[in-house]
């Protein structure tokens, strides 16, 4: 094992692998405040990647209620328990303040990687995990809809989370697709050195030629997001859309171009970027690219379950109506930051809300233009003054792709039948 920079815990970690890193790396945020739980970007995936034979239970994007749900079945609880077994004394989260930690403060327990080299007697395997059983992939959408009642339901929930209601009963949609982790766990694990990371975009990719359906991939992705196919005997992952990322898609035009999920959601819940990575892993500074100001400046966004080790690169702005204790375990400390700051936007955040699905086009800059003060109220915490600012998006060649403004304008259609409306 070499030990490699993982930022999103501070600190350095072993991995089967020296680091070795992108030029850019593809990443996403999602803001699960506004996923209405409609599944077109579920859909959008599937018609595109996933109709065949013997793809009819994978799902590479889904969308799962959670605390209850998930794809396939309980995938994250079993591995919270599994780390918990592997490490029970492990310590967690340390003191988010400190100087020279991470952004989310410094992670003290063990990652998957570390977890599976501790327990190495019960077995040989690069990363803790396990293979899910058909049953478990059978039914993606278990449990959608279902809430939290005020007792909460024993043996479900996540040993950590029962408690702290901030509504009496919460559910939320957790969108999800595979991670393009910076140390992908189903990388590490595959004997036969068929997974790897395209150094352009950092997008993780099977080479279908190599596999031979091992399915170490499967056990040790964290998130579940490498599916084996029974019918080619070979496993398969999400590919990031990458025809798309090129600009090869006739959709494209030439120019990067966000992938079907995104393109698709109905909620706006999406933005899709690529960042820039620097020879340490480190994201280099591009303060007007909207999903490095989402991730580093603004810290809205965060990593889901950054203790798996993976440094994953999808980013979520946690739900501000779900138990503290829940969303910490989740997306790590920087929750309480995350919730405060979306609750309270500042000028610049709420103009780089306003970015998410106004095109399909990848966002590589943004400029904002100050507007007029439209409205102000008194809230308990202070003052509150909206303005109109106009945010707008550049595209890779600099060219101007659209603007918008912070106030959605209002059309008043008039009236021309008696059922008009
Ligand atoms: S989410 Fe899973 S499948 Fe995707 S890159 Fe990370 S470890 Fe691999
Ligand atoms: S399309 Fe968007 S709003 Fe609908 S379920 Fe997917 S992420 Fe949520």
């Amino acid at each position: 094992m070499t030990h490699v920079l993982n930022w999103q815990l501070g600190r350095p970690m072993e991995y089967p692998y020296a680091g070795a890193y992108p030029n850019r790396q593809f990443a996403f945020v999602f803001n699960t405040n506004r996923c209405l739980g409609c599944q077109t970007c579920t859909m959008a995936c599937k018609s595109t990647w996933t109709f065949g034979k013997g793809q009819e239970a994978m799902w590479w994007a889904n969308v799962e209620t959670k605390p209850y749900g998930g794809y396939p079945r309980q995938w994250d609880a079993r591995l919270l328990e599994m780390l918990d077994e592997a490490d029970p004394e492990r310590i967690g989260w340390r003191d988010a303040e400190a100087d020279g930690f991470g952004p989310y403060g410094l992670y003290d327990g063990k990652t998957i990687f570390e977890a599976a080299r501790a327990r190495s007697a019960k077995g040989p395997q690069v990363a803790l995990g396990y293979l899910p059983a058909d049953e478990d992939w059978h039914a993606p959408n278990l449990y959608e809809d279902v809430p939290v009642g005020p007792g909460g339901v024993s043996g479900i929930l996540h040993r950590e989370g029962e408690s702290l209601p901030v509504h009496r009963t919460w559910f939320f949609y957790l969108a999800r697709i595979c991670n393009h982790c910076s140390y992908p766990a189903c990388l590490a694990a595959c004997p036969r050195k068929a997974i790897y990371k395209r150094p352009e975009d950092g997008v993780v990719l099977i080479d279908q030629e190599r596999c031979r359906g091992y399915r170490k991939c499967v056990e040790a992705c964290p998130y579940k997001k490498s599916m084996y196919r029974g019918t080619t005997r070979v496993s398969e992952k999400c590919i990031a859309c990458f025809p798309r990322l090129e600009g090869r898609d006739p959709d494209a035009g030439g120019r990067p171009t966000e992938t079907r999920c995104m393109s698709a959601c109905i909620g706006q819940i999406r933005l899709q970027g690529l960042v820039g990575i620097g020879k340490d892993g480190e994201w280099k500074e591009d303060r007007k690219n909207p999903i490095y100001y989402l991730v580093k400046v603004a810290k809205v966004a965060l990593p889901l379950y950054p203790q798996f080790g993976t440094q994953p690169n999808g980013y979520y702005i946690p739900p501000r109506w779900v138990p503290r204790d829940y969303l910490v375990q989740m997306f790590g400390p920087g929750v309480g930051h995350a919730v405060e700051a979306y609750l309270r936007p500042d000028r610049e955040l709420l103009a780089v809300l306003q970015l998410f699905r106004k095109s399909n086009r990848i966002i590589f800059r943004y400029e904002i233009e100050p507007g007029p003060k439209v409205w102000e109220t008194e809230r308990a915490d202070g003052k509150f003054e909206l303005y109109d600012d106009t945010v707008i998006a550049f595209g890779e060649d600099g060219k101007e792709l659209f603007r918008t403004k912070v106030e959605e304008p209002i059309y008043v259609r008039p009236a021309k039948h008696l059922n008009s409306i």
